[in-house]
This record gives structure tokens, C-alpha cells and sequence, in this order.
């Protein structure tokens, strides 16, 4: 199947959604492709139907309205040449014409390998709270948070009050910087109280800076864990441990399509037009920095590519996104011991079986694709990349399509249909 349209948008999270309706009410003909069976993104997952928190609401409903056509379910896959991608849906392949394209595909957990993480009831914090919104039975289960950031009280909060008994939330770092960047929060307001509300409910719960993991132990699924609380060593028996330490931009559909990256995000203007012409790119991709930013940056994107001026309010609100967002970035930034956590025989990448030892002798990320075939099992890399940057410092800049798992005839262009047969007059 062939489709064509002005405008084609990856990703219906916050940012794409806001560039699409910006884009579509300025009369574009604009296609919003989505891997998802639901507009909303990761952090409105599942309001599409539940409709319970308000932003979200007012978002879906204008984007509703807007004119702008969705694909769910629709994988973006490759991009061959510029102008055509190559789309997977089910069964069915999908080959899109565009004339400008906004990337919004967001960001995913960023994952360190420690003794016993591929052990069952072990999952990402964000990944534990999607589960227990979808309906994981959690209540009177006891659960361990290892991670850092916003996100861990967010999880933390979720799993509280789904009846789950947390245990304690590990967050890795260390106390200055944690309460430095909470007492920043007062620039933002909405951002103090979500975190205020957040932390009321979960009075009592400890938390403890300074904290990592260290094993997570179990015969045939997790038993317990051994942490580092504040310099010393404890072992807590769970049923589910959440670690993961912060996101990652999903940055291989931006290295397909030729978009400067630079220190792990993507490079725009003020009009958030990529260095390739008529790309666009907003949100986590440029960056961590929550729905904020992925709503402002959204916006802009999708006045730019329907040619309307972009009023300075939305400028001055990116600057202030921008700011927190490298607040953010520094206090998230993985702790040192988090990368010597992996022993020998640690599975660095889990879809091969690699473990650290196989890397020995490797000097970049190709040579232990080659050799030791990490990055090269379904995920594509998409969890072990993260973690070989942060041991080795090998960053992934070679992406090959397909970017996502695709069955070979999805990455063959779809032929045309048959031309309709004239009738003789
Ligand atoms: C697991 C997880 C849970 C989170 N939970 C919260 C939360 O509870 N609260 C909070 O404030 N923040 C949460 N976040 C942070 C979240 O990144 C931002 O708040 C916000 O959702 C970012 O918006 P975005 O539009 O940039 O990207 P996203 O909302 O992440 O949307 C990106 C979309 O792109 C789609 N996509 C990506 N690649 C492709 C492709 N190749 N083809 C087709 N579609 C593609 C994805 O399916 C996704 O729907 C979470 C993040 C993660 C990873």
C-alpha cells in the first residue's frame, strides 16, 4: 500500500500530537504514524480511553478534531531515500511520500547490567509502572525502586496506591545534588507541585539518596535484593525490583534520515528543523525533558512546517524546557559504580546471550557486533547500546535499517497499484 500526504509525523506521544494539530489546523494534509495501538505516548498512555488526567484530555480531543489522519499500529522501519518511508502494519507494509516529516519517537529506559537483571521480576521502573497501570496485580506485593529522577517517585506513586508495598526507593544520586535540584523546582511551579503531591502520598515510604543496586538475587525468579543504601550494604526480600537509571533518546529513525546528533540528542534550530531540510524533530529526541517540552517543542515544529511564524511566547517557553532539561540531565547522569556493577559472566546483552567477558579484546561497538554479536538479537540493540556507552564509551552511530525488528518484504517498496483500466467511450 502507498500513502502521501504534507506532512508526516512519527510518534503520537505529547510532542507529536501538538505539531500535528498545529500542522493540520493550518490546512496540512498530515499523516500521524504511531508503533502504538493508541495516540498518547508513554506518558499518556491508555487516556485515549480512560480520559482521566486533563492535559492529556484537551491534547487527544484537539487532535481529534484537527484533520490529521492516524496510523496506529504503524512501525516506521526505514527511510531509503529522502521524501519515503517505509511503514509496517501487522501484516501489511506501507510505503509513505512526504514533503516535510516531524520525528517525535521519543525516548525509552536506560538500562545497566548488574548480577541477576535478567532475572524474572526484574523490569525497568517506568516499565514496572506501565504494567501496574495496565492492570499487573501488584497489591500486597513488596517492591524495590532503583533508578533516579522524577520518574522513580512517579513509579513509586503508582505502584503505592495500586495497593503494592514499596519497600524502599533507591535513588542513585548523591544527597547535594538530588536536594540541589529539587530546591530548583520552585522556577517551576506546576513541576514543584506535581512533585509535592507525588511525595505526600508517599509519606512513609523510605527513599534514601546515595542508593544503588548491586545483585538481584533468586533461584528461578527474584527473591531479594542486595543494595548499597547510603554507603552500606542491605538485603531486601521482594517480589519485583524496578531499576533503570533515566532515559535515552530513541535517536536511530533521526541517524537513519541523516539528522545531526550531538552528546546523545538531536541538533535543531530555532524553528526545530533538524540539519536535513524539512525534518523536523521535538521532544525526548532532543533531549530529556518531560511533556513540557514535548508539548512546546511540538508546537513549534508544527507552525515551522506549515510556514507560520512562531509567536515569541513558545520561544521564551522552550528556553525555560531547555533549562531544566540540562538540570535534569545532570542530576540523572549515571553514577560511576553503576558501570563496574557487571561481573564476567553478566549478560550485557540479553536477546544474544552476550555476556561481559565476550567483550574482552573489543575496541568499538562493530567489533563486538562482529565478534561477540551484541546489539544483533531482536532488540537491535536498543538496551545493551545504551549500556555499552555508558562501560566502553561506544556510542551507536552506525544504524543500518530496519530500525525496528521488520519482515524482509517491508523493506521492499510496495508496488504500485495497477492503473485503473480506461473505459472505451
Ligand atoms: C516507559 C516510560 C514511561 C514514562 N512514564 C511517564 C510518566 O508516567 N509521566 C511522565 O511525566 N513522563 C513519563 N515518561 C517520560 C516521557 O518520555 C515524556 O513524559 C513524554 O511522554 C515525552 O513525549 P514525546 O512526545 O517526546 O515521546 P513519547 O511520549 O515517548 O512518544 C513517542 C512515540 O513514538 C512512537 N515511536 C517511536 N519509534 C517509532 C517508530 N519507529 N515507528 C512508529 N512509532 C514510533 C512510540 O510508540 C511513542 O508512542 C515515560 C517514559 C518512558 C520511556
Amino acid at each position: 500500500m502507498r500513502e502521501a500526504c504534507d506532512l508526516v509525523v512519527i510518534g503520537a506521544g505529547p510532542g507529536g500530537l501538538a505539531a500535528a494539530c498545529r500542522a493540520a489546523e493550518a490546512g496540512l494534509d498530515v499523516l500521524v504514524l504511531d508503533a502504538q495501538p493508541e495516540p498518547g505516548g508513554q506518558v499518556w498512555r491508555g487516556e485515549a480511553r480512560k480520559g482521566t488526567n486533563r492535559l492529556a484530555r484537551r491534547w487527544l480531543s484537539r487532535f481529534a478534531a484537527s484533520g490529521a489522519r492516524f496510523r496506529p499500529g504503524a512501525r516506521v522501519v526505514a527511510a531509503p531515500e529522502p521524501g519515503l518511508l517505509l511503514v509496517e502494519e501487522g501484516a501489511s507494509s506501507l510505503a509513505v511520500r512526504y514533503d516535510r516529516l516531524v520525528l517525535a519517537t521519543g525516548a525509552r529506559e536506560r538500562f545497566l547490567p548488574f548480577p541477576g537483571w535478567t532475572l524474572p521480576g526484574v523490569l525497568g521502573v517506568s516499565g514496572l509502572q506501565v504494567l501496574v497501570k495496565d492492570g499487573l496485580p501488584i497489591r500486597d506485593r513488596r517492591v524495590v525502586l532503583a533508578g533516579t529522577g522524577p520518574l522513580l517517585l512517579a513509579a513509586a506513586a503508582t505502584i503505592h496506591a495500586h495497593g503494592g508495598e514499596v519497600l524502599l526507593i533507591a535513588e542513585q544520586a548523591p544527597a547535594a545534588r538530588h536536594w540541589g535540584f529539587a530546591l530548583q523546582l520552585w522556577r517551576y511551579p506546576d513541576k514543584l507541585l506535581q512533585g509535592a503531591v507525588l511525595s505526600a502520598g508517599l509519606a512513609g515510604v523510605r527513599t534514601a539518596t546515595e542508593s544503588w543496586v548491586l545483585e538481584a538475587r533468586g533461584e528461578r525468579r527474584l527473591e531479594s535484593v542486595r543494595m548499597s543504601v547510603g554507603g552500606r550494604e542491605e538485603e531486601l526480600a521482594c517480589d519485583y525490583l524496578g531499576a533503570a537509571w533515566g532515559l535515552v533518546p530513541n535517536l536511530e529513525l533521526a541517524r537513519l534520515l541523516g539528522c545531526e546528533v550531538s552528546r546523545g540528542a538531536v541538533v535543531v534550530d530555532d524553528r526545530m528543523e533538524t540539519r536535513v531540510p524539512r525534518v523536523h524533530a521535538v521532544g525526548e529526541v532532543l533531549g530529556i525533558g518531560g511533556v513540557d517540552q514535548a508539548l512546546v517543542t511540538g508546537e513549534m515544529a508544527g507552525l515551522a512546517a506549515s510556514e507560520q511564524p512562531v509567536p515569541d511566547a513558545l520561544v521564551s517557553a522552550w528556553r525555560r524546557v531547555r533549562v531544566f532539561a540540562e538540570a535534569l540531565a545532570r542530576h540523572d547522569a549515571p553514577r560511576p559504580e553503576l558501570s563496574r556493577l557487571a561481573t564476567p559472566q553478566t549478560l550485557l546483552c540479553r536477546c544474544e546471550d552476550v555476556p561481559l567477558s565476550a567483550l574482552e579484546g573489543c575496541q568499538n561497538l562493530r567489533e563486538a557486533r562482529l565478534y561477540a554479536r551484541l546489539g544483533m538479537g531482536a532488540c537491535q540493540g536498543r538496551t545493551c547500546g545504551a549500556a555499552a556507552e555508558a562501560l566502553f564509551g561506544w556510542s551507536a552511530e552506525d544504524v543500518r535499517p530496519p530500525c525496528l525488528p521488520a519482515r524482509i518484504g517491508s523493506l521492499r517498496l510496495p508496488p504500485e497499484p495497477p492503473p485503473t483500466p480506461k473505459r472505451a467511450s
